[in-house]
């Protein structure tokens, strides 16, 4: 029995209604209540940090100061109106930000304690938590679009780190594993992008709600699902973000779990999974058996000294 959490970045609560993405609507579903600390809105790996550990930033270390080359205000900027920027002006505007920050910094790690701590439990990558790599990819993609990246190169980059992130999460179904997490910056990237090109951006969520069946599909009787976000994304299309800035986080993060409950807050949401973890008797904490392995042909091979 898994508790399998897919950490869906920028899924906003009132676009699954707008675009009207069943995928999305597990059994229990609905607005999770998230913060905002050293930004005026959510900033991603503040959120997924104290989703996992179920701590505030000051507690668990992870804000924004000098976390990510994303918290360079020009970058920032950029980002709210790539899509109505002429290409002259996205090139000029990227490589200002690249010369300006030079070497760029890692996505801190918190040292406090998480729910992937726990025995059998796993992660593939979480924001302040566990290998920010592929968040930083993703940030890397926004880039490469301010900077002229067309919208094809740009979906086939995003949605391939999606479906290894998606295929991850449905291989550890078949696993002895308590708890599985993995983040998926899809749609905030793709918000950043086509935050004024509603069907565009459809498009991003209907390929991720493809991506969430799949899953649902893959889910064995006892297995539970929970679908989470940080923020959700204004957009240009959306009637109650008139007067917003496009492409700005929004405060409409959203819960979704097949369970007949759902975290409320992403304070709770670490509690919420240790809690299904923990009533699970079947995977135990056994001594994991040994492999005998000939390492002599490896080492002629050179694979091992
Ligand atoms: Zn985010």
């Amino acid at each position: 029995m898994t508790v399998l959490v897919l950490a869906l970045d920028a899924l906003d609560e009132g676009l699954i209604d707008h675009f009207d993405i069943d995928a999305f609507r597990l059994e229990s579903s609905g607005s999770l209540e998230t913060y905002a600390h050293t930004k005026p809105v959510p900033y991603t790996p503040e959120v997924w940090a104290t989703v996992a550990t179920g701590l505030g930033p000051e507690e668990h270390g992870i804000s924004a100061a000098g976390t990510s080359e994303w918290d360079n205000p020009a970058l920032e900027f950029a980002s709210r109106f790539t899509g109505r920027l002429s290409e002259g002006t996205r090139g000029t505007l990227g490589k200002f930000v690249r010369t300006r920050t030079g070497e760029r910094e890692r996505i801190g790690e918190t040292d406090r304690e998480s729910m992937f701590d726990a025995d059998d439990a796993v992660v593939h990558n979480w924001p302040g938590v566990h290998d920010g790599r592929p968040l930083q990819y993703a940030w890397d993609l926004m880039n490469a679009v301010s900077e002229g990246m067309g919208r094809s190169e740009f979906e086939r980059d995003l949605f391939g780190q999606s479906a290894e992130q998606f295929g991850w999460a449905r291989e550890m179904l078949h696993h002895p594993v308590s708890v599985a997490g993995v983040h998926v910056h899809a749609l905030d990237a793709a918000g950043h992008a086509y935050a004024d090109d509603e069907a565009a951006f459809r498009r991003a969520y209907e390929r991720i709600g493809g991506f969430v069946d799949e899953v649902v599909d893959a889910l064995g009787p006892d297995d539970e699902l929970l679908l989470l976000s940080d923020h959700g994304m204004r957009t240009a299309f959306y009637p109650p973000d008139a007067g917003e800035d496009p492409a700005s986080h929004s405060w409409r993060a959203y819960a979704s779990a097949t369970a007949e409950s759902r975290p409320n807050s992403v304070y709770d949401v670490r509690a919420w999974v240790e809690s299904r973890a923990a009533t699970d008797t079947s995977t135990g904490a056994d001594v994991d058996e040994a492999i005998e392995m000939p390492t002599d042909r490896l080492r002629e091979l050179g694979y091992i000294e």
